[in-house]
């Protein structure tokens, strides 16, 4: 990653197992809609919720989200949840990433509805909520009505440090794209190209080369 310098700063947790264009439209909407001069695209290391052998190689995670940021000059990626090694939780990547930020920094974790609704479930979340301001982004399927319910007792106290972002609602998921790759289904403008090209170089979910 390189040194940010500057104040506002977007971080786009997630597994990226692969990688897809509903990230990507999140991630973006979030830095236009909060003005972020930087969104650090977090590949996870072990998910909480999955076991080290239902998830692709961290490499080729990693590598399919740095071709897919690449265009985009205010996307950047780091590796600090992949070098940690072991299970990822929200609340050390914070952590971490904030001691190499600026320490004025505006820090803004973004996610979508079905992660935030899971909350309570997470390591130490009322210091995760300490350490960055949230962006829920709408995600189709998941209703963000049932947010302070989900919240529970951290409500109260953390309610404004959450913002609810709506944005065009795309349908995808990386499940669904594992399942179309399975099946020999197209995913092409689901994901970028750069990234269906890797899939296929490297013959990922069962996918074909080109046809
Ligand atoms: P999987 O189906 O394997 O869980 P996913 O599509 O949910 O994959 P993740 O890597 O789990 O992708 O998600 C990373 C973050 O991106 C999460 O906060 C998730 O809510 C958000 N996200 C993923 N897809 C979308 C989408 N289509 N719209 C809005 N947010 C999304
Ligand atoms: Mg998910």
């Amino acid at each position: 990653m390189a040194e940010i310098t500057s104040g506002r700063v977007g971080i786009m947790g997630g597994t990226f197992d692969p990688i897809h264009c509903g990230h990507l439209a999140a991630a973006e909407a979030a830095r236009e809609a909060f003005s972020l001069d930087t969104i650090i695209f977090v590949p996870a290391g072990i998910p909480s919720h999955k076991d080290e052998t239902e998830v692709t190689p961290a490499r080729h995670r990693y590598l399919m989200t740095l071709l897919a940021i690449m265009s985009n000059p205010y996307f950047q990626i780091s590796r600090v949840d992949l070098d940690r090694g072991g299970v990822t939780y929200t609340v050390d990547t914070l952590r971490d990433l904030r001691r190499e930020l600026p320490a004025d920094a505006a820090v803004y974790f973004i996610t979508g509805a079905d992660a935030i609704l899971e909350i309570l479930s997470w390591k130490e979340p009322g210091r995760a909520l300490s350490l960055a301001e949230f962006i829920a982004v709408t995600r189709p399927g998941y209703g963000l009505e049932q947010l302070s319910q989900a919240l529970g007792p951290l409500y109260e106290e953390f309610q404004d440090r959450i913002h609810i972002l709506e944005t065009p609602p795309m349908g995808i998921s990386s499940t669904d794209i594992r399942r179309r790759l399975a099946e020999g289904r197209s995913v092409r403008y689901l994901v970028p190209e750069t990234v269906l090209t890797y899939i296929r170089n490297h013959g990922l979910y069962g996918a074909a080369g080109e046809r």
